[in-house]
């Protein structure tokens, strides 16, 4: 089907002036020194993120401006104003300072639910000028140890529930000297950790900031790839300037706004747009602490007035299936722009947001290695259902060849982005060759294709690679296949993303079993419930197939792209180096 472009106002007829003017005006006059002169630098050479979402506002008339709105799934409200988010993270980075002697560049993990105390840690371990890895607390204790073992994190913040999953794990991680405990409500019932309220309750308001240059690693994420084991992404406290810059002309944040980011903060969104991005704005943002349910998230827009809403097509997608008339029932005035990231959003959804809010989603792409958007659709550009925009001003993406030549317009290619923009990641963490094996000609490889039109919007096709995305979340399947063969029952895996309507992909498994073993139901359950206890509910196959052996090349390796195309029914292709048998 067809979709037609959905025209803009013109400028003048926006209720609400976009930052972003004029598109091509601003692409021609953007630089990113000019950008990055708004934000309160120590120096030429030195800044830091927390200082920039949050102290940065002290001095000014935003300082009592509530920052965070945090609401709980029992509906308790708390609120912080930015005065409040700065104070609390002086304690925070004084707890880190003085209870566990982080030094800087130290690695501080978070596995915490979607509390206050995330945002309020995560503040204070970049002023304290720690490293910050935020974990999903959705991962299974293997997911969990990886990172803690590969990042060697020093401190672990995580909560009485969630610690539960992982005690196994804890006594082979030899570098993580100390665990703070968010204990909220709940009794402390883990010996020698240290308690956060106490030691908050004990720790000094005022800290000084670590001046940290530009360049000094912040942030890390892990992402999955195609082989191996997750790879910490590192971003720079210098990435603020592209936070603060996208958040501002993409996401279009207004002074008056209430902004709401679904996102996890376990997840690279739920940082730079559920964190930097908005409060280096001075932003007020709200926070639902539960995952989806289409009525409460409709409640909550309705009951906290948001007016700008980033979410991602997975949740759109089941938001459709709740039905077109669940919205009517709540008042939903106060929106005035949607956003959306992190996999393909379909055409259909697009509309359906035109038709249902009376205004379009906002598609825009990304990736943790990119650190911020860097193809967007704007509130004054016409959309395109279907593509996700056009470069943001101070980036120049490229469609390329196989041989990492620029190919003309309407051709299929890789999506590549032309290095030097300040939130780009600086490496993978210890994987140095690793990170340079993503730069070829000049150009950032980003491992996904794409196509670009004669009007310079792009249209995402696929992953280059195996890697699947199930509901926004990348999952690599040589960390699932790995799960699966420590199966007792379980002698060979390949594990493929299948489409699915609402989340896009999910993890399908093939699995070939030991002798003795049947092919049974319980089997299949038994063997989705130990991924999903070790990985996480995402990465555990939603589908298994068992099947007598694996397509595999003479060296060995699962041919991923032959069970593929046996799934989607297609040409097996070059089938040359499989096994001769
Ligand atoms: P992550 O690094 O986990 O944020 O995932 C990034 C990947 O998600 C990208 O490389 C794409 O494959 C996919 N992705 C993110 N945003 C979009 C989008 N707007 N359209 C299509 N795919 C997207």
């Amino acid at each position: 089907m067809e979709y037609q472009k959905i025209t803009k106002q013109p400028l003048e007829q926006h209720a609400t002036k976009p930052n972003l003017e004029d598109y091509q005006t601003i692409r021609e006059a953007f630089s990113w020194d000019a950008v990055s002169r708004e934000l309160d630098w120590f120096d030429s050479e030195h800044i830091n993120i927390a200082h920039i979402a949050v102290d940065a506002h002290l001095q000014t008339e935003r300082r009592d401006k509530k920052a965070l709105v945090w609401e709980s799934t029992k509906g308790e409200v708390e609120e912080y104003s930015f005065a409040d988010l700065a104070r609390l993270s002086n304690k925070f980075a004084n707890v880190l300072v003085n209870e566990t002697g982080i030094q800087k560049g130290d690695r501080v993990f978070f596995f915490l639910e979607r509390v206050p105390e995330i945002f309020i840690g995560i503040l204070g371990t970049l002023k304290a000028g720690g490293v910050i890895g935020p974990l999903f607390s959705a991962f299974g204790p293997e997911a969990v140890n990886d990172r803690l073992a590969d990042s060697r994190a020093r401190v672990l913040v995580t909560s009485p529930a969630l610690i539960k999953k992982i005690t196994d794990i804890l006594p082979g991680l030899p570098n993580l000297e100390k665990i703070i405990m968010v204990n909220r409500k709940q009794a402390p019932d883990f010996s020698g950790a240290l308690a956060y309220e106490e030691a908050m309750g004990r720790a000094s308001e005022s800290f000084e900031i670590v001046k940290t240059g530009k360049e000094d690693y912040a942030i890390m994420h892990y992402t999955s790839g195609t082989t191996g084991k997750p790879k910490g992404a590192v971003h720079v406290h210098g990435a603020v300037v592209g936070h603060y810059a996208t958040a501002k002309y993409v996401l279009d944040l207004h002074p008056e706004d209430t902004y709401w980011c679904t996102a996890d903060p376990g997840w690279v969104t739920g940082t730079s747009y559920g964190m930097f991005g908005p409060w280096s704005n001075g932003i007020t943002q709200v926070v639902y602490e539960g995952g989806f349910s289409a009525r409460r998230w409709y409640k909550f827009i309705e009951q906290w007035k948001v007016t700008v809403w980033y979410t991602a097509p997975t949740a759109i997608r089941m938001l459709m299936k709740a039905g077109d008339d669940l919205p009517g029932q709540f008042n939903l005035d106060s929106l005035r722009y949607m956003c959306s990231v992190g996999e393909p959003l379909n055409p259909e959804a697009v509309v359906w947001g035109q038709q249902v809010f009376g205004m379009p989603f906002h598609d825009n792409w990304w990736q943790t290695e990119t650190g911020a958007i860097m193809i967007a659709n704007y509130p004054i550009q016409d959309i395109k259902p279907g593509s996700m925009g056009r470069p943001f001003p101070g980036i120049t993406p490229g469609i390329l060849d196989d041989a990492f030549n620029e190919l003309p317009p309407g051709r299929e290619g890789n999506l590549a982005v032309r290095p030097g923009w300040p939130s780009m990641f600086r490496t993978y963490w210890e994987k140095e060759d690793l990170y340079q094996s993503r730069f070829k000609n000049g150009w950032y490889i980003t491992g996904d294709r794409a196509k670009k039109d004669e009007e310079g919007y792009f249209w995402f096709v696929s992953r280059a690679d195996d890697v699947i995305n199930t509901a926004g979340h990348l999952v690599g399947p040589f960390e699932v296949e790995s799960v699966l063969i420590e199966h007792p029952a379980v002698a060979e895996a390949g594990v493929i993303g299948k489409p699915d309507k609402i989340a896009m992909e999910v993890v399908k498994a093939f699995v070939s079993l030991k002798e003795g073993h049947e092919p049974t139901n319980e089997l299949q359950h038994d063997i989705q419930k130990f991924v999903m206890k070790r990985l996480s509910s995402a990465a555990a196959p939603r589908e298994i197939e068992f099947i007598d052996s694996l397509p595999k090349t003479r060296s060995g390796k699962i041919m991923r792209r032959v069970l593929k195309a046996k799934e989607l029914g297609l040409p097996l292709g070059d089938t040359s180096t499989l096994e001769d048998d």
